[in-house]
C-alpha cells in the first residue's frame, strides 16, 4: 500500500524562550531503515514545557514526544511494520548492550540519550507537527495499537512507562502504605498503578478536585498537602510505623523533607518531578546511613517495561482516557502548553490532536 504525501506540512517550531510559531516545513525524508508517521495525537509533557519556558535547548526545534499516529511510509529494509499501522512511539530507545544498559540504567545509555524521532531541525520529538520521521534505533519502541484503542491512548504509553519504571524501583510488598505527593496526571497514574498492586496509597494535593480524583483512581486515603498536621496524620495512618515509601510528583523541596521524616527506617523516597539540575537542599546523612532511608530518583522510560505498559493501557485496567481532559488542534499548541503549565482544577492531561488525516 502506498499513499501520496505532501511535500510540506504544518509544524509548531520553537524559536526561543516561550516563542512557538506555526510554520510550514518540509515533510521529513526517511532512510531505508526508518518510517514516517502521520501524527494523530501528542501529549503535552512537563519536560517539554520546561524546555520551552526556560530555553534549556537551542532553537529551532519541534517538540512533542508522547506521540501516536499512522505509518504512512516505510523504508525498504523495514520489516514487521506496514503502511496503515496505527502506532504509539517512544522517542528514546536504549542500545541494550552498553555498560549502562547491562546495569539496567537505560536512561544513562548514550543511544537512549539521543532523540530518535524528528519533524525537522535538531531532533526533539517532533510530535507537534503533522508528520514525524522515526529513526532506525527507535523502531523497537514502535507499538501497534489494537483496533479498539484510540490514538489518545497510544500517546499515553510513554508517560505510563515512566511511571511503571518509578514503581519498579520501590521495594514494596502487598498492603504497604505509600504516599503519592501531587495528584496531577503523573500522580494519578502512580496512584492507580500502585493500588492495582495491592498497595495502600495515601495521596496529597493542594487542590480539592484533585484529591477527589485521587480517590477515584484508587487512593486509600487523601490528605491536604498543605495541612499543618500532615505528618501526624501520616503517622496515625501508619500506626506510627512510618510510610514504606513516598513518591514525590511535585517539584517541591518541602515535600521531600516531609516525606523523608514520614517514611519508616529502610523506606524509600522517590523523586519524580525534580528534573532540573542544580536544585539543592540539606539532607541529614545520618537518616540515610543509620535509618537506612533511601533517597532515589527515576527519570524517563524503561524499554523492558514497554509490553507491561501497553498491556495495562490497552486492556484499560489502567484507563488513561479518564486522565485526558483537554484536546487542542495543532494550531493551538501554544494554548495547550499554557494550560498544561498552569493547570486549573479541571485540567489534567492535555493533548494536541490532528483529527483530519492529510492522507491514507
Ligand atoms: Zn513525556
Ligand atoms: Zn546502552
Amino acid at each position: 500500500m502506498s499513499v501520496s504525501l505532501p511535500k510540506t506540512m504544518s509544524a509548531v517550531v520553537y524559536r526561543g524562550v516561550n516563542d512557538l510559531r506555526i510554520e510550514t516545513v518540509p515533510v521529513p525524508q526517511i532512510g531505508r531503515s526508518e518510517i514516517l508517521v502521520q501524527v494523530a495525537a501528542c501529549g503535552v509533557c512537563p519536560t517539554d514545557i520546561k524546555k520551552i519556558n526556560k530555553g534549556t535547548q537551542s532553537p529551532p526545534r519541534i517538540y512533542g514526544h508522547e506521540t501516536a499516529g499512522t505509518i504512512v511510509k516505510i523504508g525498504s529494509s523495514v520489516r514487521q511494520l506496514c503502511v496503515g499501522d496505527r502506532v504509539g512511539l517512544h522517542h528514546h530507545v536504549p542500545c541494550m548492550s552498553c555498560h549502562f544498559c547491562r546495569h539496567h540504567a537505560f536512561a544513562q545509555c548514550q543511544t537512549y540519550k539521543r532523540t530518535g524521532i524528528t519533524a525537522g531541525f535538531e531532533p526533539a520529538g517532533g510530535g507537534y507537527a503533522q508528520f514525524v520521521r522515526v529513526m532506525d534505533f527507535c523502531l523497537p519502541g514502535v507499538v501497534k495499537l489494537p483496533a479498539r484503542n484510540s490514538f489518545l491512548e497510544g500517546a499515553m504509553l510513554e508517560p505510563v512507562n515512566t511511571v511503571l519504571k518509578g514503581i519498579h524501583q520501590l521495594p514494596l510488598i502487598k498492603d504497604d502504605i505509600v504516599l503519592v505527593a501531587g495528584a496531577g496526571p503523573i500522580g494519578l497514574l502512580f496512584i492507580r498503578l500502585l493500588s492495582l498492586r495491592g498497595i495502600q496509597v495515601v495521596a496529597t494535593d493542594l487542590i480539592p478536585e484533585r484529591r477527589r480524583l485521587a480517590r477515584r483512581f484508587g487512593a486509600w486515603r487523601i490528605l491536604d498537602g498543605a495541612a499543618p498536621d500532615l505528618n501526624e496524620s501520616l503517622q496515625r495512618l501508619t500506626r506510627n510505623q512510618g510510610l514504606d515509601a513516598a513518591v514525590i510528583c511535585v517539584p517541591v523541596d518541602t515535600a521531600v523533607t516531609q516525606a523523608q521524616s514520614a517514611v519508616r527506617g529502610g523506606g524509600t523516597v522517590l523523586l519524580f518531578a525534580h528534573t532540573v539540575h542544580g536544585t539543592t537542599m540539606p539532607v541529614d546523612l545520618g537518616v540515610i546511613c543509620v535509618d537506612e532511608k533511601k533517597l532515589t530518583g527515576s527519570y524517563s522510560s524503561d524499554f523492558t517495561l514497554q509490553r507491561e505498559a501497553a498491556r495495562l493501557v490497552f486492556s484499560r485496567r489502567l484507563d488513561v482516557r479518564q486522565l485526558i481532559t483537554h484536546t487542542f488542534p495543532l494550531q493551538q499548541t501554544d494554548e495547550a502548553i499554557a494550560l498544561a503549565a498552569t493547570p486549573t482544577p479541571k485540567s489534567l492531561k492535555i493533548m494536541v490532536v490532528q483529527e483530519k488525516p492529510v492522507c491514507v
